[in-house]
Formats: structure tokens, sequence, C-alpha cells
């Protein structure tokens, strides 16, 4: 079998998930099951992706026998809307129910006029166990299946008004997307084709706890902007708070990141999410810079988005800009994340707290008629 091959999602009547395949898994799928020929299959994947049809009756110049024919075989996989938050800053979370029943969260970013980023998930729960993040106490419940992973930016895009679509994707929602590398390598595909959601390579970034030898197989596949979670600056401090340490060291991260191949123009985003009395000083600061010597870097520093049960606190805002000037200083490039969406919390680490605040039902229902489910009139949902 090659990578590609995993077992292929069926329904309970047998029928594939199609919206897994990529476009070159769909065509020869297609030449296997169907007719090939007259660009039907291309009509089928677009109406799939650009339209976000949830049934093959809605696809437009494809023959009603083929269609029927087609969903014989084939099912339209979307994500069930369970519950949407919207942030006072215009942040909105979206918390999916999956077929299974496990639930995830996508996070719409706006950003001036333009700029609209989802923040996207990978995996239901995460498998790294960094100390600080809650989808970490969620242990690893499974993948996402491509799908899953490409239907998030697909229904979120598609609720945008008129005017607005998602310009960027971040693969920093819950889990690890570099321990889902197959799913996530055919949902990327599914995100930068052209006959699909078209987003271009420079606006998708995936970020990684440095999963190292999957870092250069990510590369080798695909040209999006890689992201590291980076953290720390010494061996020991890293390992207290992201056990992935102890198997990919500090300083093995680092060599793979030199190594990386870049195109140029790109450079490797290294997040650093400061704790107070961690990994705050100036000697962190310098140490951070003789780090990422000789690497083409930007240093995105996130202040650490406390929880009541963490004990780790956020370092003063002098703190944080005394940081920033330091890596400046060093000629290191840098920003500080602002926090957004904490009211609901949405902010970064905060995935898979309780959704104890109040809905947005105009979006859910929006979010539910989008996906072809059923709108409930009246009582909101729980
Ligand atoms: N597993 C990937 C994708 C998740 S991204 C990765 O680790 O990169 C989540 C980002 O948010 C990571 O950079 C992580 O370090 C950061 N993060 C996690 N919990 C946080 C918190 N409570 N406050 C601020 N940033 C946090």
């Amino acid at each position: 079998m090659s990578r590609r091959s995993h077992p292929l999602h069926r329904d309970a009547q047998g029928r594939l998930d199609v919206k897994s395949l990529t476009w070159t898994q769909f065509q020869a799928w297609w030449d296997a099951h169907l007719e090939p020929g007259h660009g039907r299959a291309l009509k089928v994947y677009k109406a799939l992706w650009q339209d976000g049809i949830t049934a093959f009756d809605q696809v437009r110049g494809v023959a009603a026998p083929v269609l029927r024919e087609l969903d014989a075989l084939a099912w339209i996989a979307m994500l069930e809307p369970a519950l949407v938050l919207r942030s006072e800053d215009g942040t909105t979370k979206f918390l999916w129910r999956l077929a299974d029943g496990y639930t995830i969260e996508s996070v719409l970013i706006p950003d001036g006029d333009r700029k609209r980023t989802l923040c996207v998930s990978s995996q239901v729960g995460c498998a790294m166990a960094c100390t600080f993040c809650l989808t970490g106490d969620l242990g690893l419940k499974r993948h996402l299946k491509a799908s899953e992973i490409a239907n998030q930016a697909l229904q979120v895009g598609r609720l945008l008004p008129e005017g607005e679509r998602l310009t960027n994707l971040v693969f920093m929602g819950m889990g690890e997307p570099l321990h889902n590398l197959d799913h996530l390598t055919d949902a990327l595909e599914l995100c930068l084709h052209d006959e699909g959601l078209h987003f271009g390579h420079r606006k998708v970034t995936v970020s990684t706890v440095g999963l190292v030898p999957r870092m250069a197989e990510l590369a080798a596949r695909l040209p999006v902007n890689l992201a590291v979670s980076l953290n720390a600056t010494t061996q020991d401090q890293r390992a207290a708070i992201m056990p992935i340490t102890a198997r990919h060291s500090l300083h093995e991260l680092v060599e793979a990141c030199r190594a990386f191949p870049l195109p140029p123009g790109k450079r490797i985003t290294f997040e650093y999410v400061m704790f107070a009395g961690f990994n705050d000083t100036p000697d962190d600061a310098a140490r951070l810079a003789d780090l990422l010597r000789g690497i083409p870097a930007k240093v995105n520093l996130i202040p650490y988005n406390a929880n009541p049960d963490r004990a780790l606190r956020p370092p003063s805002d002098a703190v944080v800009r005394g940081f920033k000037a330091d890596l400046h200083a060093r000629g290191v490039s840098c920003t500080v994340r602002v926090t957004r969406g904490q009211d609901v919390s949405a902010a970064c680490g905060q995935l898979g707290k309780a959704w104890d605040q109040a809905a947005d039902r105009g979006w859910l229902d929006a979010a539910r008629r989008a996906a072809g489910c059923a709108v409930a009139s009246g009582a909101a949902a729980s």
C-alpha cells in the first residue's frame, strides 16, 4: 500500500467519503468506478469544494443517472455545526460534532478589512502533552480525516459576509498536525488545489511542536509555511514543558530548522509562549537569538493565556516589551501576538475548554443550513 492508501472511510452503506480524496485520488477513483470522460469528475470535484454542495443532485452539468450512480458509491462529508461563539473582537469559535460524536473546534480571526484567518484543528485531542496546553489534557482521541480538516475551511469560508473570504489558514488548532501527516497533506492538497479551495501556499502555515523527521517530509510533499513552537531556550527548560523534547532534542530541532528547505523570501516562524519567571529573562532572549542565528526566522512572542487550572502566568507587558527589544537589538525580527477571542476561550491553548458562554444563534443557524443540517426553531443548541 502506498502512503496515501490509508483505509478509505466508508459510511454505514459502504459508500466512500469522496471528500477525503485529493483531486488525483478522486480522478483515479472515478476512472475505476464510473464512466470516464467529458470532464465530469472535475465538475463534481469543483461542486464539492467550490460550491459546497451537500448532495450530488446539486451538481450542474452532469447527467442525473451519473449522479445517481455516484450517490450509490459515495457520500459527501460535512461537519455538523454544534455551537458558534462570537467574541466581542469578532473572533468566532466553531464547535463541530463529528460522525462518531467527538467534537473539534476552529477559530475565525478577522484582522482589518480584508485578512480573515482560520485556525484549523488536525486531531481530536493531542498526544504531545505540553504541560501548559489545555488540548493536551484531552490526550489523543483520534486523527482527523482529510475531509474533516479541509471541511473546516470550506464551511467557515461559506459563512463569511458578501465580499469577504478566508485569506489565511493556520494549522494551530487542536492537535499536532505532523502527527497526522498523511491526512494533513491530503487536506492541504484540497486547500491548495486550484479547483479545490484554492489557497496560495504562502497563506497556509503548519505549526508543529517539532516532530523532526516529519518536518522534512512535509517540505518534500508541499511548499507551505512552517511554524515551530519553540517556547524555551535550553534543553532542560523545554523538556520541562514539552515532553517531545526528550525524543527530539532542542539541538536536533534547531538543526532541522537550519536544514529546512525554504523558498526564497520565506522564513520559519518560531512561536515562543512566554511564562512569567520561566522563560522571560534577558538571558533567554540572548540564548534565543543565538539559537536562531543563521536561520531565516521570525519570532512570534505569545504571552501565555492563563487559565484557572494552571499555576502559570504571562509576564507583564513591560517584560514582554523588553524581551522583544532585546531580540530586535540582536537582529531577530519579532512580533507580539495579540490575544484574540479570550472571552470565548478561543485563544491559543484554550481550545477544548468548557463551552459555557452564550452562543450566537444566527451564525449557528447559517452554519447548519450551509452544512445541509436541519435548523431547529426556538430552543438554543445545547
Ligand atoms: N501542536 C501544534 C499546533 C498547536 S498550535 C504546535 O504545538 O505548534 C498551538 C500554539 O499555541 C503553540 O505554539 C503553543 O505553544 C501555543 N499555546 C498553547 N497553549 C497556550 C496558552 N495557554 N497560551 C498561549 N499559547 C499557547
